[in-house]
């Protein structure tokens, strides 16, 4: 069993897509195991990012993940961390599969919807940046 974090991201949000993209990954046999909706300040924002610090980019993603609600949740099942990223798709939505997440909402590479988890420790790092143990539900 592998845990992965996912945020509907505030473009997400505002498109109404909450209840689709959750529905995607339980259709694939992601257990959602918990969720919450929040609004990240700058700061938050960073600090979720901070691999990402001192890239052209930076400032401008941390600008749109802190423009509204996001809705952040903890996926569990076998390969989860590659089988959401499967469905949402490659970064930038001009390269992603057709039928993905991206590829069919996101505007595009900073706006893409979706976030998730690429690895094991992001996976774990992620998880504790917005859930204590009280807070996942895990069989
Ligand atoms: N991003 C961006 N421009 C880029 C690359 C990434 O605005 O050239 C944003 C985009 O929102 C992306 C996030 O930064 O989802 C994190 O980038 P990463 O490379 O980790 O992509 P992801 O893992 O989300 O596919
Ligand atoms: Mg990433």
């Amino acid at each position: 069993m592998e845990r992965t974090l996912s945020i509907v991201k505030p473009d997400g949000v505002d498109k109404n897509l909450i209840g689709e993209i959750i529905k995607r990954f339980e259709g694939r046999g992601l257990k959602v195991i918990g969720l919450k909706m929040i609004s990240m300040d700058k700061k938050e924002a960073e600090g979720f990012y901070a691999v990402h610090r001192g890239k052209p980019f930076f400032e401008s993603l941390i600008v749109f993940m802190s423009s509204g609600p996001c809705v952040v949740m903890v996926l569990e099942g076998d390969g989860a961390i590659s089988k959401a990223r499967e469905l949402m798709g490659a970064t930038d939505p001009k390269k992603a599969e057709t039928g993905t997440i991206r590829q069919q909402f996101a505007s595009n590479i900073e706006r893409n919807i979706v976030h998730g988890s690429d690895a094991p420790e992001t996976a774990a790092y992620e998880i504790g940046y917005f859930f204590n143990s009280l807070e996942i539900f895990s069989a």
